[in-house]
């Protein structure tokens, strides 16, 4: 019988090769039939052939951090806490990044898996992750945590090595950059080689897939380059999972201009100018691609406020997809009430939500928006490179359930 390690209410087989989870940021399963379709990806093309290779739930809202963490964690946001990348506390009237890790409520499947032995290895494109995934890990030489964005200053005591670009032989890329995410895979191989973790978890940015739609050629370089390296990683005999923490969909009229639902503007027309807030999860420093602009956003009712009525009046909105109150919201997407405005809001495929008009700036957006958060990104591309019959039947999969697949097929 295989041992099992409880973490959170769940059971991780002990590995007995590098369980490994790969989270492409934003990939939209298109990209992948794409790039396989054109030849590019033979080594996925191949996995996908003699693995297993499903479609799973991402977590709503369809962003980045809440399905990083449910993948660290194997539980949804209910459980870990982290609901956006942002959060407002209606007592102090802030905003706060969601960034620090006292907002994770619950241990990481790394930190278990530590516990109870394994070598754990994370590398993250964006720093701004890394806090979190790293919570509570004893850096003592069982551990390895760094991002490509700072992976100059990394130190053994804080991130298990010292100077990871260097070690790697790389400049830091840009942070708006494929290079950001190929740091990642290639500090994936190596780390494999060396360091021989028994769990790692690779987590890209999806700067490309906001840019690029699957056709262009960006995209399709992006994931050529992803496949030389998941080659590596699959030669040097780990069990692997990929899969990503959203997808990615065009949100813009035919002249390129973004397709906007401006909430913060509605309410201040109907309840007065300020007497509601909404708070776009989406929202952190690193904006630029994307105007803050996606599929889902809360809002705080001022008291009194006819909340059926409010519900009834977005509902009535071309493009709006889902509205709720916050108990229905919590309830059906596993959201943690207490980080939760009054009514939660979801956008059409095509669709976003915005504040105010003039709180956006626009100005930034380059290329045709792109973007998620919504029900229409959450389908994602869940690929194990083992042939797992059992998993091929399940009914619901989630993204969140990478690692316990990926802990079972490296037990096999
Ligand atoms: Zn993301």
């Amino acid at each position: 019988m295989t041992p099992s390690i409880e973490i959170n209410g769940r059971s991780y087989a002990r590995p007995k090769v590098t369980a490994i989870a790969i989270c492409l940021d934003g990939c939209e399963p298109e990209y992948l039939d794409v790039a396989i379709a054109e030849g590019l990806m033979p080594t996925l093309a191949r996995l996908r052939e003699e693995g297993t290779s499903r479609l799973a739930h991402s977590v709503i809202p369809s962003f980045t951090n809440p399905n990083n963490m449910s993948i660290a964690t194997g539980r949804p946001p209910a459980v870990h806490g982290i609901c956006g990348n942002f959060l407002y506390e209606p007592e102090t009237g802030e905003e706060v990044m969601m960034n620090d890790p006292r907002f994770l409520r619950v241990g990481t499947i790394f930190k278990g898996m530590q516990e109870a032995g394994c070598k754990i290895a994370i590398v993250t494109a964006k720093d701004k992750l890394r806090a979190l995934l790293a919570k509570d890990l004893a850096i003592d030489g069982t551990a390895i945590c760094f991002s490509s964005e700072r992976s100059d200053t990394t130190t053994e005591a804080e991130h298990g090595i010292d100077n990871a670009a260097g070690w790697l032989g790389q400049p830091v890329p840009e942070v708006y950059s494929a290079e950001l995410s190929e740091m990642v895979f290639a500090a994936g191989v190596k780390l494999l080689a060396e360091f021989k973790p028994d769990v790692m978890y690779l987590t890209t940015t999806d700067w490309v897939q906001h840019k690029y739609a699957p056709h262009d050629a960006e995209a399709k370089a992006f994931y050529a380059m992803f496949d030389t390296y998941l080659a590596q990683l699959d030669a040097a005999g780990a069990a692997i999972v990929v899969t990503a923490d959203h997808g990615m969909k065009p949100k813009h009229y035919a002249d390129g201009s973004p397709q906007v639902v401006y909430i913060q503007d509605l309410m201040d027309e109907w309840l007065g100018e300020a007497a509601a807030r909404v708070i776009l999860p989406i929202t952190d420093p690193y904006v630029v691609h994307h105007g803050a602009l996606g599929g889902f956003a809360t809002a705080y009712l001022p008291d009194g406020a006819d909340v059926a009525d409010i519900v009834a009046k977005l509902r009535a909105i071309d493009g709006i997809d889902v509205v709720l109150d916050k108990a229905e919201a919590c309830a059906r997407y596993e959201l943690p009430e207490d980080r939760i405005g009054d009514i939660v809001i979801i956008s059409t495929e095509n669709m976003t939500v915005g504040t105010s008009e003039h709180r956006h700036d626009l100005a930034a957006l380059n290329e045709p928006l792109r973007s998620h958060g919504g029900l229409s990104e959450q389908t994602v591309p869940f690929i194990v490179n083992r042939a797992l019959p059992d998993l091929a039947a399940a009914p619901d999969l989630r993204n969140f359930d990478a690692f316990h697949i990926a802990t079972m097929a490296a037990a096999l």
